[in-house]
This record gives C-alpha cells, sequence and structure tokens, in this order.
C-alpha cells in the first residue's frame, strides 16, 4: 500500500505517520530526511542535490524525484510506504506517478489531515524547543527551562504566528489544487479531520483507510 500523506504544517502529520506506519506494519518515509541521508551517504543524487543547496538554490524536483526513487527501490518498502512530504505541488505529483509507474507501483491513496487555520495557529505557537538541545515542547512559554539540559525554551521563527499564517497561505495556493489533480486522475483520496488527541485522529486515519477495528 502506498499512501501519500498530506497535510497543512502543524497539521500532525510528523505525529500520524510513524504511528500509522507501525499499525500497517509498512515504513514510513519522509522526503526531507532522505534527501539528508543521500548527501551524507554521498551518492551521486546526494552529491547532485548538496550542489544546488551549496549554491542556495532548490533542490529540483527531478533530483528529489531520484533519490526517492532509489530509496523506494529497496526492499524494506516492498510492502508499502507511507510518504511524508513527497509532493506539495502538481508537477511534483506528476513526476511521483511517473517514477513509480517506472517501478511497477502506483500511489493507493492520498491522506489529508484537514484542520483548521487558526487551531494550527494556536498549536503552533504553543510548541517551543529547547536553543541548546533542541527538545521540543507543547504548552510551554519561551524562556521556561529545559526540563533535559536546563537550557532555555525559545520559539522558531516559523512558529510564530505571523510565519504560520505564510506558510498557510502557500499551502492553500500550492498544495490544496495537487488533492484535486489526484481527484480528477480518479485516486482515493481521503480527508480527515485533525483536530484533537493523537489517538483519535489516528483512529480516523484508520477508518478512511478501511482498516479501523470493527
Ligand atoms: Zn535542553
Amino acid at each position: 500500500m502506498i499512501i501519500v500523506l498530506f497535510g497543512k504544517p502543524g497539521a500532525g502529520k510528523g505525529t500520524q505517520a510513524p504511528l500509522l506506519a507501525k499499525t500497517l506494519n509498512v515504513p514510513s518515509l519522509a522526503t526531507g530526511d532522505v534527501l539528508r541521508a543521500a548527501r551524507r551517504a554521498g551518492t551521486a543524487l546526494g552529491r547532485e542535490a548538496q550542489g544546488f543547496m551549496d549554491r542556495g538554490a532548490l533542490v529540483p524536483d527531478s533530483v528529489i524525484l531520484g533519490i526517492l526513487r532509489e530509496e523506494l527501490a529497496q526492499p524494506a518498502y516492498a510492502n508499502g510506504v507511507i510518504l511524508d512530504g513527497a509532493v506539495r505541488t502538481v508537477p511534483q505529483a506528476e513526476g511521483l506517478r511517473t517514477m513509480l509507474g517506472s517501478l511497477g507501483r502506483k500511489v493507493d491513496v492520498v491522506l489529508a489531515l484537514d484542520i483548521d487555520n487558526e487551531e494550527i495557529v494556536r498549536r503552533l505557537s504553543s510548541r517551543t524547543v529547547c536553543e541548546k538541545c533542541q527538545t521540543p515542547y507543547t504548552g510551554r512559554d519561551p524562556g521556561s527551562e529545559c526540563e533535559k539540559c536546563g537550557g532555555t525554551l525559545i520559539r522558531r521563527k516559523d512558529d510564530e504566528p505571523e510565519a504560520v499564517r505564510t506558510r498557510l497561505e502557500v499551502y492553500d495556493t500550492e498544495t490544496a489544487p495537487v488533492l484535486d489533480w489526484y481527484r480528477k486522475a480518479g485516486d482515493s483520496v481521503a480527508v480527515v479531520d485533525g483536530a484533537g488527541p493523537v489517538d483519535e485522529v489516528g483512529k480516523r486515519i484508520l477508518n478512511a483507510l478501511g482498516q479501523g477495528k470493527p
């Protein structure tokens, strides 16, 4: 089963992907992690990606898809994968379809976690991180002390309400049309309410996938 996981920044993808992976017994794969791993390993495509980044340029979709393809060809993904962050634009969705096709595979379901924009602003602005050891916290004010190392908690610039609204606008203009693209292509698109406790959302996801326990 190949699942493309979608969702606004702060919708809980990063929390739900590993949980879903465990339940379905298929690995989850975050594009950012694969890209970093390829650069560290110094593969040909990893070096190419590094070259773009060294110049301060975006890594082109073709390079990212190539790196994903090499990863997905590994036996670990024979039963499926949950792709997190693989598709943000329509051209990337088209690229992914072509790439998977070359492996004789296709996306089985597109899973979108939906959540109210203002709820996301609230969620992300309640998030802090230790500036020393990077441990994330929820509901603790900037300036508090880290329980682990005594460092100071800060709010990431990315998580400031203004920045969050900008990221949500980018999502709406770039990413939302991708769901329409998948629907028009006749693919299965499941939209799941991402608000509420983690285990509740997890149950909704399994129900949407037809994997919920009766
Ligand atoms: Zn710390």
